[in-house]
């Protein structure tokens, strides 16, 4: 396999000031642009803000924050059953209950097929909680969910688990919880990682996401670790900040993982969680790019998952997506993939 074939493209650029923090002395500062290897879409990293100090969790801030959504909260024991929607009669089950986890339609969804997954009982979980077995239980029920729209609409077939975790992320409930999401077309940006991996086969004649796979692992800046067949790294031009990718390699849609990978995944998603915890993050976005539920594309591409930090819970945070990332669709983010592979290492 020649890995060479994937371009790790880097510029640097250099903002010049007068410095107040300095005695107004002339500072520079260096930036270094990034393009992703598959879309050429570009991020930009200001390595300055990479050094900067982390603020510490503001942990009374979080408190409040949880202790104030409890009293009304939807997907709470005592309100769940009485509050949240059933799946309508054509489907087997009203709701769908995998050990301590609970799954039904979204109240406000935003496709044919939307639908909600309840992790457990639990209101409030730091992200060194999330234990293999209470994600694997949810994402099973999430996988039968699928399997239930797809016998009865064979033309629902990308499926996709989301997941917002507290309000900067965009959950406008704090319980933690997924989403469900199963689509006839795959969305904007699936179709681009379809669209983009099958030109890059075109092109080198070989799977983007595994040569993706080996150049990292020989690389070894960017690689986190691999749980069974699901491998583990950090983003080159992230699109958010302390980006991590799984990538499954040999299985393109996400319905391969009922047999063989579930567990695997879930395991190292547990340690990624707490790798975000030792590094103060408490709030983040989760996604898997699944291709079609009934074809095979694993020749030219893998099914993936994606993970994001997103700014901590606080009554006036700054949001993390300004005009650059809303209407460039150009990130600018403050974590080297490099320092984060090596902190979320110790995890694996
Ligand atoms: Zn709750």
């Amino acid at each position: 396999m020649t890995v060479a074939k994937i371009a790790f493209e880097k510029t640097v650029q250099e903002a010049r000031l007068l410095s107040p923090l300095q005695d107004f002395k002339l500072v520079t500062q260096p930036i270094e642009v990034r393009r992703d290897p598959l879309t050429g879409r570009r991020c930009r990293i200001n390595l300055e803000r990479t050094k900067r100090p982390k603020q510490s969790a503001e942990a009374t801030e979080m408190e409040k924050i949880v202790e104030a959504s409890r009293a009304k909260c939807f997907f709470c024991p005592e309100n769940l059953e009485k509050v949240t929607p059933m799946f309508p009669e054509d489907f087997p089950e009203r709701r769908i209950k995998v050990g301590g986890a609970c799954l039904f339609p979204n109240l406000f969804p935003f496709g044919g097929f939307h639908a909600v997954g309840v992790f457990s009982e639990a209101h409030h979980l730091d992200l060194n909680q999330f234990s293999p077995k209470l994600l694997e239980d949810c994402f099973e029920g999430c996988l039968r969910y699928f399997e239930q729209v797809h016998e009865r609409h064979p033309e629902i077939k990308y499926w996709h688990i989301n997941w917002n975790h507290m309000p900067p992320a965009g959950a406008s409930i704090v319980h933690p919880h997924v989403q469900l999401t199963a689509d006839p077309e795959p969305t904007s940006r699936l179709w681009e990682f379809i669209g983009s991996s099958k030109s890059y086969f075109d092109r080198e004649g070989s799977n983007y996401w595994s040569d993706l796979v080996e150049a990292e692992r020989k690389g070894g800046e960017r690689f986190i670790g691999k749980t069974g067949p699901v491998t583990w790294l950090t983003s080159f031009a992230p699109e958010g900040n302390n980006e991590v990718a799984a990538v499954f390699v040999g299985a393109s849609a996400i319905i391969r993982l009922k047999k063989h990978g579930l567990g695997d995944f879930c395991d190292g998603l547990s340690r990624t969680l707490k790798g975000y915890h030792a590094l103060g993050v408490q709030s983040f976005n989760m996604t898997t790019f699944s291709g079609p539920c009934d074809e095979d594309l694993s020749e030219y591409y893998f099914l993936n998952a994606k993970l994001v930090s997103r700014p901590n819970p606080r009554h006036l945070y700054t949001s993390d997506d300004g005009f650059m990332e809303k209407l460039h669709h150009e990130t600018v983010v403050e974590t080297m993939p490099e320092t984060l592979a090596e902190k979320l290492r110790e995890y694996f």
